[in-house]
């Protein structure tokens, strides 16, 4: 189907379903992101938040659905899009340098499998992820080995190489989870350059308090309970239809939403 080829779209998802043995994941889940904005996909553990991330990229079998990213089906495009998976533990044994680390994100930028195998990192590249790194103010780590870091630094690693991949659309799991202040500020100044710099993201939390960061947000639970600018979308209502009524959540939604008011 060429109807929508060339849209300016650069996510849509429609009718997506997933299951595991028979169980559905996920549910006739569709939604677009528009470019230059940050949507968060919220929702409890066991939700399908990791689940629908590796949807959209076709890394799974779907029941039913499909996926255009700027028009084309996924895996056409999939040089446009990074996605940084949720929490890797780097156990590592081979001799890894985070600057290693960094520029496999540059690997992914050819759509020839052939020209991925044989490339060799250049001038242009090595200095792409030294931005990148400088950018997460990780440049005085960049020749330590991998497995030294802490897991903010490691995660800030991780962020610096999906950054220079220089994809259109980012698909980011969990970013924030576990990670130290520090690291949190350098994720969200990010998050906003990108932004303003017309990148679509797609972020995934578990945390409620970042609702009033969000364009846009997702609440999740297996369907899509509501979807929109977060003060329409996270009413009390679908909150409590989301997490099933664990209070302690609203009043932490409601928090930030009094905050961005
Ligand atoms: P979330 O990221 O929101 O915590 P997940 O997407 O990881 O949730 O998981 C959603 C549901 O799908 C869970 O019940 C999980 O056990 C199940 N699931 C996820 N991946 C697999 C898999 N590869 N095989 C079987 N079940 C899975
Ligand atoms: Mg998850």
């Amino acid at each position: 189907m060429a109807s929508d080829a060339g849209s300016t779209i650069p996510l849509h998802a429609r009718n997506l379903t997933v299951s595991f043995a028979d169980r559905a994941a996920l549910r006739s889940i569709s939604f677009q992101l528009q470019s230059g904005t940050l949507t968060g996909i919220i929702g409890p553990n066991g939700a399908g938040k990791s689940t629908l991330l590796r949807a959209l990229l076709g890394l799974l079998p779907l029941d039913a659905g499909n996926v255009k990213a700027f028009g084309l089906p996924v895996a056409k495009n999939r040089q446009r899009i990074a996605y940084v998976p949720q929490k890797q533990t780097v156990d590592w044994d081979f001799p890894v340098t985070v600057l290693d680390v960094v520029l496999m994100g540059r690997y992914g930028r050819s759509n020839s499998r052939l020209w991925r195998l044989l490339r060799r990192p250049g001038e242009t590249d090595r200095l792409a992820a030294e931005q990148a790194l400088a950018q997460l103010g990780m440049s005085d780590f960049k020749d330590r080995h991998i497995r030294q870091l802490s897991g903010g630094q490691q995660q800030r690693v991780f962020l610096a190489r999906a950054l220079c991949q220089e994809a259109d659309i980012l698909l980011l799991d969990e970013p924030l989870t576990g990670v130290d202040v520090a690291t949190e500020e350098i994720i969200f100044s990010l998050i906003d350059k990108l932004t303003a710099a017309g990148k679509t993201l797609l972020l995934v939390s578990h945390d409620l308090s970042i609702l009033d960061r969000l364009h846009q947000v997702m609440l999740l639970n297996r369907r899509i309970i509501a979807i929109g600018p977060p003060e329409q979308a996270a009413t009390k209502n679908n909150l409590r239809q989301t997490y099933g009524g664990r209070l302690a959540l609203l009043d932490q939604a409601e928090a930030a939403l009094t905050k961005m008011k």
